[in-house]
């Protein structure tokens, strides 16, 4: 794949970076999948607009008015790129985790028993979206199995044995892809599960939708979280997109200023709709970046996005596998279409030490650790952490290339210099 061109071009693709033996190398940002580097159409669209950026919401002003016009036009693009169903709420967040805390907090509790509403996971989530219902609902961690098929297996009988014990879960709330492998259960067989029990799917979409084609209408799901960083547009807004009669029945997830219709010094009456949940001046650049990184993903043909990125993981994954000592993560034998992101690690390195010589001594940016996903790297033996490489649709083929020869170097040289790891940061 040395010769894949990128999809789109991204800002940042040319920097050089210091090598520990004095030289320079271009950096390969081999870690998207933790912050995409921003389109240049979202840096281009940020400049323009920055200019015209006043109170949203507040003032009467003329570039007030404008900002408030380009933020709720930013939401309605959001909608439309998640596909959002004509009644569905836009919630402008802070990014995924906030959009998964929000919705927790507005699981309606069992109609019955008026204990929290029951929420269905799996061990392979984030911590984002597993974390949020640990804490505000009632919910239930399902071990993933070694196949898709068994996995769902598992889930639907789960689903069926809550409803018929008269303790049906509210929602089931699964990733759109794993932030450590990329795989992901189908989803069409998860809403049709979920809802043949009464059940609601929110999907943790943080590592899907900058990546695959996603409609909440077409799919069926109920609630869609993502955040604009991991979508080429690194200015802190995210959102929640789903179902409004949950969001409006639920308390507001923040108080104070713009979600409120009518206070007294000791009563408040919310508003419903996006605003409930978003008090305070709003983030109407990162909106603005979020949308306009939608609208350059939608405008190229989502079948491109995909097959660029999964012939980089397919040689990722082929190139690093043919490395004696290398092992890559898998959840499923059987997953289907992952999203580009590769789990491995090194027989007799520690996984600080690969990242720490892959960035010191061939400029390749990685991640190490164990990626917010404990429960899964445990389960699958991996707590030591592992090394993550992810690439979208500004990745060039020849930084895949660059990561597979540098490993190959390092099973056979090992490293040339010594490396100090501490807390992620590494020094020579
Ligand atoms: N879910 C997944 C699958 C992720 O990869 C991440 C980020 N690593 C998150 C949730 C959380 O995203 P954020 O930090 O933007 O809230």
């Amino acid at each position: 794949v040395d010769d894949l061109a990128p999809v789109l071009p991204v800002v940042g693709a040319d920097t050089l970076v210091p090598l520990v033996d004095g030289r320079e190398a271009p950096y390969a940002n081999l870690d998207v999948a933790a912050s995409a580097p921003a389109l240049e159409a979202v840096a281009a669209h940020v400049a323009r607009v920055l200019p015209l950026y006043a109170s949203v919401h507040r003032g009467a002003g003329y570039l007030s008015q404008v900002s408030t016009a380009l933020y709720e036009q930013s939401r309605a693009t959001i909608g439309a790129f998640v596909g959002a169903r004509a009644d569905d709420v836009v919630v402008v967040t802070r990014n995924t985790t906030d959009a998964l805390n929000l919705l927790a907090g507005a699981v309606p509790a069992d109609p019955l028993t008026g204990r929290p509403g029951r929420v269905l996971v799996l061990d392979i989530e984030h911590h984002a979206n597993l974390l949020p219902w640990q804490r505000s609902a009632d919910a239930t961690v399902l071990a993933g199995r070694g196949s898709i098929a068994a996995t769902l297996d598992a889930l639907r009988a789960e689903l069926t044995d809550a409803a018929a014990a008269q303790a049906p879960y509210a929602l089931v709330a699964l990733t759109g892809a794993s932030n450590v492998t990329g795989e992901a259960l189908p989803v069409a067989d998860v809403v049709a599960a979920a809802h043949a029990a009464g059940a609601r799917v929110a999907l943790d979409g943080a590592q899907l939708v900058p990546h695959r084609a996603f409609s909440l209408a077409h799919s069926g799901v109920d609630y869609v979280a993502l955040s604009g960083h991991k979508a080429y547009a690194p200015y802190g807004a995210g959102a929640l997109v789903g179902r409004r009669d949950w969001l409006d029945a639920a308390p507001a997830y923040l108080a104070g200023g713009g979600a409120v219709r009518r206070v007294r010094v000791y009563e408040t009456t919310w508003l419903d709709g996006p605003a409930r949940h978003e008090a305070g001046s709003p983030n109407v650049i990162g909106a603005v970046a979020l949308a306009a990184a939608a609208r350059a993903l939608r405008g190229v043909d989502p079948e491109a996005l995909r097959t660029h990125e999964s012939a980089l993981r397919a040689r990722l994954v082929a190139g690093l596998e043919a490395i004696d000592r290398v092992r890559v993560v898998r959840v499923w034998d059987d997953a289907v279409d992952p999203v580009g992101v590769v789990t491995f690690t090194v027989a007799g390195y520690d996984p600080g030490l690969v990242a720490a010589y892959l960035s010191a001594e061939h400029g390749i940016g990685v991640r190490d650790g164990r990626f917010c996903a404990h429960p899964l790297l445990g389960r699958l033996g991996f707590d030591a952490g592992a090394v993550r490489a992810s690439v979208g649709v500004g990745t060039p083929g020849s930084d895949v290339e660059r990561l597979i020869a540098a490993v190959r170097a390092l099973v056979a040289d090992g490293p040339q210099a010594q490396y100090d790891v501490v807390d992620g940061l590494w020094a020579v």
